[in-house]
């Protein structure tokens, strides 16, 4: 076996054992494996083990990885998990399936509009900065209402929940005060609109804490790709 797989399980029985531990079903948590800066031959080891979500941060190189694997690993399920400048969009509306990091309305207007119409909507996280933190992206637990309601509308897009990347913080109390925070926003607006499903948080790190505070999908990238070199 290759050390992608051997991580790869390794992850799996981390995610059991963290769902197991707070009552959970590891069935209701899915793993995104991030394979940003990482090449396609990667991808392709953990495909062949059954994973198929995968996570990208940069738009050219996660389109280039796209086309490369397209006949190799059709059904994979591409999650753009970076940030999103507007001149990007209609690439990512053509080649990806989820994104995640949807924090204005302006850039969820151009991705339904450049969804291609033979394509499934896209599906979208609202990026929500819970840490509050003024560098971070994301909206304030505040404003994700007024977006979700807007999104709602938009007819290539379907809304599916929420993300945020917490505070890098060894303060597990903190971080898991903002993690639940996450939830409870999450548990409102889910009231409201039945369709989300989606809590996205939780990396190598700190994935046990994100299941125990209610993740749907963590997303994993140096616990099974290994660390990445600048
Ligand atoms: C890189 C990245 C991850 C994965 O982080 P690891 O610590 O390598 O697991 C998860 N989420 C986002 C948004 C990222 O940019």
């Amino acid at each position: 076996m290759n050390t992608i797989v051997q991580h790869l399980q390794l992850v799996h029985d981390r995610i059991t054992a963290a769902a197991t531990a707070c009552g959970r079903r590891e069935h209701d948590i899915q793993l995104l494996a991030v394979s940003k800066t990482k090449p396609a031959a990667d991808v392709q080891a953990a495909y062949a083990a059954g994973q198929r979500q995968f996570g990208e941060n940069y738009v050219q190189e996660a389109v280039d990885k796209i086309k490369a694997l397209k006949t190799t690993c059709p059904d994979i399920c591409w999650h753009l998990i970076g940030p999103l400048q507007s001149n990007k969009s209609r690439l990512v509306a053509e080649h990806f399936d989820w994104v995640q990091t949807v924090d204005r309305l302006k850039i969820a207007q151009r991705l339904s509009d450049q969804r291609p119409v033979h394509m499934r909507p896209l599906n979208i996280c609202l990026q929500v900065n819970v840490s509050g933190e003024a560098s971070k992206s994301g909206l304030l637990p505040a404003q994700v209402e007024a977006l979700a309601e807007q999104v709602t509308e938009l007819p290539g897009l379907r809304l599916r929940g929420l993300m945020a990347i917490p505070e890098a913080t060894g303060d597990r109390e903190k971080l898991g005060a903002q993690l639940l925070e996450l939830k409870q926003l999450f548990d409102r607006m889910a009231e409201k609109h039945p369709q989300l499903d989606t809590l996205s948080m939780g990396m190598s790190n700190d994935l046990e804490l994100a299941v125990a505070c209610g993740s749907t999908l963590v997303r994993v990238g140096t616990a099974i790709f290994g660390s990445r070199n600048p």
